[in-house]
């Protein structure tokens, strides 16, 4: 398949759709403790959704940003709030 970002025909990983420290924040901070798929409300999600749409290359280019995100802005907002 081709990835999305680099646009080579590679095997992709799966990736979460919303980054996994956000999914566990949400669920942390979720007044029933948990997340509900809209397709199946009645079970707990266990995980956020992931498809498949980077290159293990691309992924790991990506998670660079996504883990600075993480330590300079999510966690600051956190700590502001
Ligand atoms: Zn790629």
């Amino acid at each position: 398949m081709e990835c999305k970002l680099c646009n080579e025909s590679n095997e992709l990983e799966l990736s979460h759709i919303i980054p996994k420290f956000v999914y566990k924040w949400i669920k942390r901070t979720s007044t029933t403790g948990g997340i509900r798929n809209s397709d199946n409300p009645n079970i707990r999600a266990q995980d956020g959704d992931k498809i498949d749409f980077l290159c293990g290359k691309c992924e790991d280019l990506f998670s660079v940003y996504e883990d600075g995100f993480r330590k300079k802005g999510f966690q600051k907002l956190q700590e502001t709030n």
